[in-house]
C-alpha cells in the first residue's frame, strides 16, 4: 500500500509512534546490594582466569542486574554479567562466564558455539541443566 501526505492529513491513516517501554528499575535491596558488591568483588577477576586459561580475548565486563539473563556478550566483545551469580555454586558461574566467553567466537547456539563450549565445559549439558533450578531476583 503507498501512503500519501494526503492520507496522514485526511486521517485515512495514522501513524502510531510506539514508545520502548521504560525498563522498571529493580530494587537496590539489601540483598541486591551485598550480590552487586560481591559481584564486583569476585567475577571480573574470575572471567579473567577463565578468559586466560583458555585463550578468550574480551573487551569490557560489567556487571547487571536484571531478570532476563544471566549473562550476555555483545558483538563489540563486551561481556555482562548478573549479579544474581554470586548466588550460584561456584561451577555454575564458571559455565556462565564459559558459556559468554564462547559467544565471542560464536554469536549463536548453533553446533560450532557448542563444540567450543564442549571443549572448555565438558559437563555443560548437566550444568545448564542444574541452573533452571535458579531464578533471577
Ligand atoms: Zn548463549
Amino acid at each position: 500500500m503507498k501512503i500519501t501526505l494526503g492520507d496522514i492529513l485526511s486521517g485515512r491513516v495514522r501513524i502510531v509512534v510506539r514508545r520502548r517501554r521504560a525498563r522498571r528499575k529493580l530494587a537496590e535491596t539489601p540483598e541486591v546490594k551485598r550480590l552487586r558488591a560481591e559481584a564486583k568483588a569476585y567475577l571480573p577477576g574470575r572471567l579473567e582466569e577463565l578468559a586466560e586459561l583458555y585463550g578468550f580475548r574480551y573487551n569490557q565486563v560489567r556487571i547487571k542486574h536484571n531478570v532476563s539473563n544471566w549473562g550476555s556478550c555483545s558483538v563489540k566483545g563486551n561481556i555482562n554479567l548478573n549479579l544474581n551469580l554470586m548466588r550460584l555454586p561456584e561451577e555454575l558461574r564458571d559455565y556462565v562466564m564459559l558459556h559468554e566467553l564462547c559467544h565471542l567466537k560464536h554469536m549463536n547456539h548453533g553446533p560450532e558455539f557448542h563444540a567450543l563450549l564442549e571443549s572448555v565445559c565438558p559437563d555443560h549439558l548437566a550444568l545448564r541443566k542444574r541452573l533452571r533450578e535458579y531464578k533471577l531476583i
